[in-house]
């Protein structure tokens, strides 16, 4: 063993049972063998120092000084620069709100959802270590509505990746799935008759299914570690840019959940030694989270509720089992707790609040009127638990707060017309949807037939 691999991080399953692996490794599996979750044995930590220094980078100099914390002796850092730099060459607007409250917008990619940074960070490693060793992969995907296309965008073109993705028919705006059926290529839309759980269930059983094997299947799900790492970078990037100066300076954050990947990257930057006073984790109809801080008792939702904020229908979110495991808990796959987790420094650390479709509207309506501050549903959520805590705490109004924005507004166009009264304007990312041409299958919830699509499509 050389001096290179003795400074790589090893990644172990949350359920235990598993090898420890290479990022390389846990990056084109997705879930682990005993149907965990890949998580770094020790997350790295940055001094206060370094943090201090973010204030004068640029994000992709940030994204490139978290992701070697993880990546150093798997990717030299010239290649991991080009990677980050290639990926994040879109803005981060920071809008001020009211008070020292600030909305980070991350709907500036390609598909104009938050989901971007992940998916084009992981589609480039991905496309790095296959290149390098050589194999294929056939990525599946289970999409409330932005994961999809994100993915099917970041991957869209590489010849050594072949993309499926199911999404919930009745469940996604046209827009949303334009964004995916239009691409071609390699990669295949499936509508599904039935909700996002149904579409995750499907995928998740096509992963254990040995028969399936010589596909060599790996998730782009929020399970893949790959989507977690680029998930705290901006968290730092934020905090770098907005900060007074004040040493003791800490923020708090305001998060849209729905598979609760954001958050863990959030959670994990804390623990890197981001200062973070509180988690307001947001969810909305779909209210097991909140339910779990409150009574720690965790009960899954079945089936999850529609609700306007259509990307966060979760009612079992996948990485929960992360979550449970940085407070010293265990949880499976199904949600079982073996070892509960400390439900004390949770409750410290997360503000958890469930927003109804009422109030997400409402908040659209009353931002837009009384600051200027246009939202779409999911950062609405975002935005109103961030209210909903400022109140219940009497926090002070020089208190740093960002709120996450993770869908740009044009996104949803009926909604907003409908409560605002006009269309929002359409980023370049989003222009000339309407006349390109759709191509996509449609499925049954059954498993049979989405295991005989695969096998008809894919060959070895
Ligand atoms: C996916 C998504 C969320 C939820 O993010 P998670 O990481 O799944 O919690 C929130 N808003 C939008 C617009 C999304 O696409």
């Amino acid at each position: 063993m050389d001096n290179t691999d003795n400074r790589k991080l090893l990644f172990r399953s949350t359920n235990g049972r598993a090898p420890a692996v290479s990022f390389e490794q846990a990056l084109l599996k997705g879930l682990a063998p005993d149907g965990g979750l890949y998580m770094p044995e020790q997350i790295p930590a940055f001094t206060a120092e370094e943090i201090q220094k973010f204030s004068d980078m640029e994000y992709h100099e940030i994204a490139l000084a978290v992701g070697k914390k993880f990546l150093a002796g798997e990717i030299p850092d010239e290649d991991l620069e080009r990677i980050v730099r290639d990926a994040y060459n879109y803005e981060i607007p920071l809008e001020h709100v009211l008070d020292n409250s600030f909305v980070m917008r991350l709907d500036q990619g390609p598909t104009a959802s938050f989901k971007d940074f992940a998916a084009r960070m992981m589609g480039r490693l991905m496309q790095y270590f296959l290149n390098r060793n050589g194999g294929k992969l056939l990525i599946l995907t289970a999409t409330s509505g932005d994961t999809g296309s994100a993915i099917a965008n970041a991957f869209y073109g590489l010849d050594n990746v072949n993309v499926v993705v199911l999404f919930p028919e009745k469940e996604v705006t046209d827009r949303q799935r334009k964004q995916m059926t239009t691409l071609g290529k390699n990669v295949s839309i499936i509508a599904l008759n039935g909700k996002f759980d149904d579409c995750q269930a499907l995928v998740k059983q096509a992963f254990g299914d040995s028969e399936l094997d010589y596909l060599n299947l790996s998730s782009a799900n929020s399970i893949n570690i790959g989507r977690l790492i680029p998930q705290t970078m901006y968290y730092f990037y934020s905090f770098a840019k907005l900060r007074s100066g004040d040493p003791g300076e800490k923020a708090v954050f305001s998060v849209p959940s729905g598979n609760f990947g954001d958050l863990c990257g959030g959670l994990i930057a804390k623990k890197m030694g981001l200062p973070v006073d509180r988690f307001v984790v947001a969810t909305n109809e779909n209210d097991e989270y909140p339910r779990f801080v409150e009574s720690g008792f965790y009960e899954k939702l079945v089936p999850s509720r529609n609700c306007i904020s259509s990307a966060m229908n979760v009612g079992h979110p996948s990485n929960i089992p992360r979550l449970v495991q940085m407070y010293g808990g265990t949880m499976d796959e199904n949600g079982n707790i073996g070892t509960a987790p400390d439900m004390e420094l949770i409750r410290k650390d997360m503000y958890a609040v469930s927003i109804n479709d009422e109030e997400t509207q409402a908040m659209i309506s009353e931002a837009y009127k009384e600051s200027g501050l246009v939202l779409e549903p999911h950062g609405s959520v975002g935005w109103a638990g961030l209210q909903s805590y400022l109140k219940d705490e009497k926090v002070s109004s020089e208190q740093l707060c960002i709120s996450l924005e993770t869908a740009h507004p044009a996104k949803f166009p009926e909604k907003i017309r409908e409560i605002l009264a006009f269309d929002p304007e359409l980023p370049p990312s989003l222009q000339g949807l309407e006349d390109k041409e759709e191509s996509f299958e449609h499925l049954p919830t059954e498993y049979d037939a989405f295991k005989e699509f695969l096998k008809s499509n894919y060959t070895k």
